[in-house]
């Protein structure tokens, strides 16, 4: 496996090796990277992970300093699993000079649930993921890359963005690892003790139990949505959102649609200052 730092030293790597499959990563890897990983393996000729903390998707209040990075780890982890080349960048690598050309994603998509907590927050992915598809892609003619339904919204984002802009790119979703008990993996899993690692696996059984009460069709579901904050709220979280939507644009589904239309719950919460996302397909 080789790891490497530039673009130019990717492209060099990949030169003769056919189509990549691709999983971007913000590292700390756990179980639920290395299933993309393991997913992506056979979707390509040689498989490309990249490891980059992305400093434009954070905002100033959040944890872009304190994000775990664990490079040494992942790269064994990645080793592992078959990798054949790892892309980790240092920020001067990607960003050599301040990133002021941005990716602009569509608002009607880009501006709710997650882009509503967190202002910006897709155009930083757009733009990252645009110019690590631009440094893993540029020289091969396309591939495929992998992302993780965990951030059901940044999927579909990215799917628009591909569709768009033509990119060479087929993108493929990936389902969701849990731990046992429900709680999806995630590297800010690591900010939280033991006793709020028990009480993390509400988020999981809120969605669950929110998704039931849509199907049952009795209460409106603005109504049951206030009633799952409410209830996870109760159990010392500070929910953002759980809420219902069409699976296809994230846009609330009207009344007709609550029986049987293919829907998502989606669910962003604080535990003391973690915040966490999950969801779930029903
Ligand atoms: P991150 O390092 O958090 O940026 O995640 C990198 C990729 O892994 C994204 O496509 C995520 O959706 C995906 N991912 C993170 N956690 C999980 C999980 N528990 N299950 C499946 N995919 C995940």
């Amino acid at each position: 496996m080789q790891v490497v730092h530039t673009i130019a030293d990717l492209r060099s790597a990949l030169a003769g090796r056919g189509r990549p499959a691709f999983v971007p990563t913000m590292g700390n890897l756990h179980a639920g990277h290395m299933s993309l990983v393991r997913q992506a393996k056979p979707l390509g000729d040689v498989l490309v992970a990249s490891i980059f903390v992305n400093r434009l998707q954070f905002l100033p209040n959040e944890d872009f300093d304190s994000y775990p990075r664990t490079l040494q780890d992942d790269c064994a982890k990645l080793q592992a699993e078959g990798c054949d080349i790892v892309f980790a960048p240092k920020e001067s690598d990607l960003y050599p000079e301040p990133q002021t050309f941005k990716v602009q994603p569509d608002p009607a998509l880009a501006d709710i649930l997650e882009g509503h907590f967190r202002p910006g927050f897709f155009t930083g992915v757009c733009t990252v993921v645009l110019k690590l598809f631009n440094a893993v892609f540029g020289s091969t003619g396309g591939g495929t890359a992998v992302f993780g339904k965990k951030d059901y919204q940044q999927r579909l984002v990215i799917e628009r963005m591909v569709q768009q802009l033509a990119l060479p790119v087929t993108i493929v979703g990936a389902e969701i690892a849990r731990a046992e008990g429900g709680l999806a993996l995630s590297s800010r899993n690591g900010y939280l003790s033991a006793q709020e690692l028990e009480q993390a696996q509400a988020l999981s059984r809120a969605l669950h139990a929110l998704a039931q009460a849509t199907r049952q069709g009795q209460t409106p579901l603005a109504q049951l949505e206030a009633q799952a904050s409410a209830a996870l709220n109760a159990l010392g979280w500070q929910t953002d959102y759980l809420t219902v939507r069409l699976r296809d644009n994230l846009q609330s589904p009207g009344h007709a649609q609550l029986a049987s239309t293919p829907l998502v719950a989606l669910g962003a919460a604080r535990l003391g200052s973690t915040r966490l996302i999950d969801n779930l397909e029903f």
